[in-house]
């Protein structure tokens, strides 16, 4: 059943309709021209030398560990608070993800807990922009620096976002969009790995290319010189992409807009945590994901969310935490407890309906209903 009012809905018009038409017409629908559009219309807005478009923001984070040398023996610092490719692609490469706690105000990693976390052994950090807050992202990079590892920056969340002059993208040595339909531009399924490192965008188009050498156009097309993948992204995705970043900034304003709609109705409800947004940074809207008030539990906060599908709005529990997935607890052990702030602020959170035109009238009903299901709740209790 699909809710009238959804938790997400991409914004495709007919500028990308008729782009992707113009792809089929062309005839050349793989390792085209408008991939290379996409990928400068993207260097640019990052303000980055190189970007190397891919399959998904999962495909970039996996290209992003491979090209940085990680494997069997390195562990990588990341969140526990986040969707589970930023950790998982520590595990393709074989290294070993240390989680450490977020700060609750950010959403973010704790940066000192990351400082901490740093043993002989660690090469990398996972830095993820939580629903597209670039907050802590130079202190993480300036760790890295002071340590001489790296930092990968999970942005898939938070495509214009930026902080005092750096756009998301850029804090690290090389960072990964993601553009599954629920992101703030989407190409169906894609992703965008951008670096400063000329070596490190040179090797990531081969690796999206089964290994081939001459992802520059020299040497044979059937010389394969490392082991590589098919992370290639066809033309008709890029042509979407290109469409998209034309309309980027208009898509950031009216999410903006969108958000603040919902910042202000809830301003005055004091059992509703709202997103903070520290004033040096700009903060691009992936999601809106409230927080309950302490004294909700987890089976309240998910009986909320049920009695909002059940009126038809959209909503979900973002994000469940990733070392309490079955997966991780079997293989590391982990439990509950070991990151008691990721925990806490993942049992009360809830992502409302969110996307580029989400009415005034739509985003107000959502809005109730969520006002209505809190209600019941309070009364269950007294
Ligand atoms: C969306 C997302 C990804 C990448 O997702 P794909 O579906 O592989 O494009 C990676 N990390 C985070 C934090 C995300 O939100």
């Amino acid at each position: 059943m699909v809710d009238e009012v959804p938790l997400s809905r991409p914004d495709v018009t007919g500028a990308e309709i008729e782009a992707v038409l113009d792809v089929l017409r062309s005839g050349r629908l793989s390792i085209g021209p408008v991939q290379e559009e996409f990928e400068s219309l993207v260097a640019r807005r990052v303000g980055v030398r190189h970007a190397v478009a891919c399959s998904s923001g999962t495909a970039g984070l996996h290209m992003a560990m491979v090209g940085l040398g990680i494997g069997p023996g390195d562990e990588v610092i990341t969140t526990p608070f986040s969707f589970i490719a930023s950790s998982n692609s520590i595990l393709f490469v074989g290294a070993k993800p240390v989680f450490v706690d977020i700060d609750p105000s950010s959403l973010n990693m704790n940066p000192d807990a990351v400082e901490a976390a740093i043993t002989p052994r660690t090469k990398a950090i996972v830095a993820v922009e939580t629903f597209g807050n670039p907050r802590h992202m130079e202190r993480y990079r300036a760790i890295a620096d002071k340590h001489e590892i790296r930092m990968i920056e999970d942005c898939c969340e938070a495509l214009g976002a930026s902080h005092k002059r750096t756009s998301a993208g850029a804090f690290g040595h090389v960072g990964v969009f993601g553009f599954y339909p629920n992101k703030q531009i989407t190409t169906g399924e894609g992703g965008m790995l951008v670096t400063d490192d000329d070596r490190l965008a040179e090797f990531c188009r081969s690796l999206r290319n089964q290994g081939r050498g001459n992802a520059s156009g020299t040497g044979s097309w059937f010389a394969f010189e490392r082991l590589g993948y098919n992370y290639r992204m066809s033309e008709l995705h890029a042509a979407l992409g290109v469409a998209q970043m034309r309309r980027l900034d208009s898509i950031l304003q009216q999410r903006a807009m969108v958000a603040e709609r919902y910042i202000e109705r809830f301003l005055d409800n004091s059992e509703i945590i709202l997103p903070s947004i520290d004033s040096d940074s700009r903060m691009s809207w992936f999601v809106f994901v409230v927080r309950l008030a302490h004294e909700y539990t987890e089976e309240e906060r998910d009986r909320i969310v049920e009695g909002m599908h059940r009126h038809d709005v959209g909503a979900a529990p973002y994000f469940p935490c990733i070392h309490l997935q079955p997966f991780y607890r079997e293989r590391f052990g982990y439990a509950p407890g070991q990151f008691p702030i990721a925990e806490s602020v993942s049992q009360r959170t809830i992502a409302l309906p969110f996307y580029t035109g989400l009415s005034r009238r739509d985003g107000e009903f959502a809005a109730q209903t969520f006002e209505l299901m809190l209600s019941r709740e309070n009364l269950r209790r007294t």
